[in-house]
């Protein structure tokens, strides 16, 4: 096992800002090598950013190309990249569910599939996907996205099965509501209604989330794989 001293080449995916940019800092503040894509905002500084659309494979395959070339071959892969496209199932349009799937979900296993390789050739590797409370619970005006996230779940503990042999584990983080940009879109009634609900009475922070998600990539978490990880103020709980 790697002592926590370690610096590991690590890959995040959607870290321009959020929670993303917040495991970045936590991973940076452990001495790691961290490298993470952005696609529309700024870049952030501090970091290695890349620019990178995971819904384009090529995309996914060189920001991979440009962080081994930094850092060496990705230790630690989190996918935190991800959209929402909110509305009710007589308003959504095809593209409105597709374009969220192929983001969230297909976005992930296109860097999941490429960081595999030198993570195989290792024999070793860590890989956190960020899900949401929703996924499990469902919610009415977000059917695309629970979609996406659910099925983050079962990618997750299929590959935890399939390359479980091989010293890789998969992980889920489930975050609830989290004040972010994503976030923003929500009107005050509405971020209230939802806060009611929530135990802890308040939205998360992103370097709450960011600390569950640095937890699954260290040695402490050396035997945990295939787990979701609810950080959500109590508001999924049974679920
Ligand atoms: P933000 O909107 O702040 O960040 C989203 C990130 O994903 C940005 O870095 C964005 O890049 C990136 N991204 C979006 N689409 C693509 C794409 N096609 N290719 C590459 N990168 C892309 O949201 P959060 O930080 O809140 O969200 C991070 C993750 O956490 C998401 O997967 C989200 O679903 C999940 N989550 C968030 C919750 C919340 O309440 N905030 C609750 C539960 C889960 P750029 O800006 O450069 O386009």
């Amino acid at each position: 096992m790697k002592g926590a001293l370690v610096s590991r080449s690590v890959l995040i995916t959607g870290g321009s800002r959020g929670i993303g940019l917040a495991a970045a800092r936590a991973f940076q503040a452990a001495g790691d090598r961290v490298a993470v894509t952005y696609r529309t905002a700024e870049p952030p500084s501090g970091v290695l950013a890349i620019r990178c659309d995971v819904t384009d494979t090529a995309q996914v395959d060189a920001a991979f190309k440009e962080a081994e070339d930094a850092h060496g071959p990705v230790e630690v892969l989190v996918c935190c990249a991800g959209i929402a496209k909110d509305g009710l199932l007589m308003r959504m349009s095809e593209d409105d569910f597709t374009s969220v799937l192929d983001t969230n979900l297909t976005g992930t296993f296109r860097a999941v599939k490429r960081a595999s390789k030198a993570m195989l050739r290792a024999r070793s590797g860590r890989v956190v996907l960020v899900s949401s409370a929703v996924g499990l619970r469902g919610e009415a005006g977000q059917a695309n996205y629970a979609a996406s996230k659910a099925g983050l779940v079962g990618f997750a503990r299929s590959m935890a099965r399939e390359l479980g042999s091989r010293n890789i584990t998969f992980n889920v983080v489930a975050p609830g509501l989290t004040s972010t940009q994503m976030a923003d879109v929500l009107t005050d009634e509405q971020r209230e209604s939802l806060v009611a609900q929530i135990p802890l009475g308040r939205l998360a922070l992103p370097e709450e989330i960011a600390s569950a998600i640095t937890f699954l990539a260290s040695p402490q978490a050396g035997y945990v794989t295939g787990a979701v990880i609810p950080v959500d103020g109590g508001a999924g709980m049974g679920h």
